[in-house]
């Protein structure tokens, strides 16, 4: 028979904190090898919870919400109504021209893969240590300042031994970064490795996803095209995404086909010796043309 401390749970209590002010409404795209977004925005918002205390201290809290409240909302300001400049991107060259007499205090030029250039004011952009503007690395990100700012020796102390940090883009869309908290064995740069993006980032080429329905299997051509003008190719559509209705892709390929089919049709060579032509010999006629464009 099970006694009650084999039952008894690891965790007794935790703090949970999402707040109103914990957002941050920002510009950003997301570029990899291959793969560029368009610049577009997001609400962000943030959340943050400690884990670990078997006892209330006796001010009765596990931890003020306050403390958290002050520490997040300030962190969340600071990015808001900015440009998420990823500093450490892969893919970008990315030059700061600093000059104090503009009022913009300089420019930030992201060059990209694909020849595409964008400039911001400097004074627009975030500028962040990290390689992507995910919200996966935004949450190792914030997790980092967020710590910093709580002190994590008294973290430890009040008997917390783990954080969260929650970032949502969108209602349904976030990404979550759960991480030890160090205590005070550990030095400063072992407090920062903790943080460091780069760190969790896997080497080696990335997997394309298999999803049938995915805009890479959609818009082979935009490769094509970009291949043929010498550049990199770049897929301009949010992952996952469907291809729409209203695509011009879509739609030129289905008028080739229907072309191609007239044709057959006026030149009387569909259906072989038959009287009636049948779905079947479409279908044979597509995928044989379908097949020679390899
Ligand atoms: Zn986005």
């Amino acid at each position: 028979m099970a006694t009650i401390s084999s039952l008894a749970p690891t965790t007794a209590f935790e703090v949970f904190v999402a707040k109103d002010t914990f957002k941050f409404n920002a510009a950003h795209f997301v570029a990899y090898k291959g793969f560029r977004e368009r610049l577009h925005g997001h609400n962000y918002r943030v959340s943050v919870r400690l884990l670990g205390s078997r006892k209330i201290g006796p001010d009765g809290y596990v931890l003020d919400f306050g403390c958290v409240k002050a520490v997040t909302k300030k962190i969340c300001k600071d990015l808001n109504e900015h440009f998420l400049c990823p500093m450490r991107s892969d893919v970008m060259t990315i030059v700061v021209k600093k000059d104090d007499s503009c009022v913009d205090g300089g420019t930030i030029t992201l060059t990209c893969e694909d020849g595409s250039v964008f400039v911001f004011p400097e004074k627009d952009c975030a500028m962040l240590p990290i390689v992507h503007a995910t919200t996966e690395e935004l949450a190792i990100y914030l997790w980092g300042k967020i710590l910093g700012a709580l002190n994590s020796d008294y973290l430890v102390k009040r008997g917390m031994h783990t954080m969260e940090v929650t970032v949502a883009e969108a209602v349904g869309q976030e990404a979550v970064f759960r991480m030890q908290i160090p205590d005070s064995s550990a030095s400063e740069d072992d407090v920062k490795a903790l943080s460091d993006v780069g760190s969790y980032i896997k080497n080696g080429d990335i997997v394309p996803m298999p999803c049938p329905t995915s805009t890479e299997a959609a818009h082979g051509s935009a490769s094509v095209s970009s291949a043929a003008a010498g550049l990199p190719p770049v897929k301009k559509q949010k992952r996952s995404e469907e291809c729409g209705d209203g695509c011009k892709d879509c739609q030129a390929k289905l008028s080739a086909k229907l072309q191609q089919l007239a044709e057959a049709i006026n030149a009387g060579s569909l259906g072989g010796n038959k009287n009636k032509v049948d779905a079947k010999d479409l279908e044979d006629l597509l995928s044989k043309s379908e097949g020679s464009g390899r």
